[in-house]
């Protein structure tokens, strides 16, 4: 994607889209959420569909981050649009990038969290095994998706419009669907 072409790309087990279809993306979910042991991390009965869509995709590392962006070719500066202190990828943006990391700080206090690992792979490894209680991990789940959901949606509003939040206000939007919660 270029810096004068805003179209976005998505990618579905390997296929390259050049429009966001909710058909595709919900066919790929339901026949691959079965048989993959991050499953249950996506799929809770407190779900919201689009939080776990996101979730996925970025399970799949299918987004369009600018490190794959430039792997497709395209003509990208790969500066993280919100920190500017390394190169935008999956694995920065939750939560190595500063922005990011601050969000998710100010969640796992909310949570009374203390010990929350801050790299993408540690992150789906300690979720299952957090030792909080059923009810709170319930709500550490929504946390954390409705971070990834919140979190890309910002980086897609200054990609795209230049407008950004600082990190509490973007905070009390993810919060807001989870206080009834913690
Ligand atoms: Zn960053």
């Amino acid at each position: 994607m270029s810096t004068s072409n805003d179209t976005p790309v998505w990618a579905v087990d390997g296929i390259t889209y050049w429009y966001f279809s909710s058909k595709v993306v919900w066919n790929a979910v339901r026949i691959s959420k079965s048989d993959k042991s991050w499953a249950p991390l996506v799929w809770h009965k407190a779900v919201i569909p689009r939080h776990a869509i996101t979730t996925w995709l970025f399970i799949l590392n299918c987004n369009p981050t600018l490190d794959r962006l430039s792997t497709w070719g395209y003509d990208v500066e790969l500066d993280c649009l919100l920190c500017g202190l390394g190169h935008e990828s999956r694995n920065h943006l939750f939560f190595n990038c500063a922005f990011f990391a601050e969000v998710w700080r100010l969640i796992t206090n909310k949570f009374q969290i203390s010990t929350s690992p801050v790299l993408w792979d540690q992150i789906l490894l300690w979720l299952p095994r957090s030792s909080v209680s059923k009810h709170k991990k319930l709500a550490l789940l929504q946390g954390w998706q409705g971070a990834i959901y919140e979190l890309w949606r910002e980086r897609n509003r200054q990609f795209h419009d230049g407008i950004s939040l600082s990190a509490v206000a973007l905070t009390k939007i993810i919060l807001f669907y989870y206080e009834g919660s913690v």
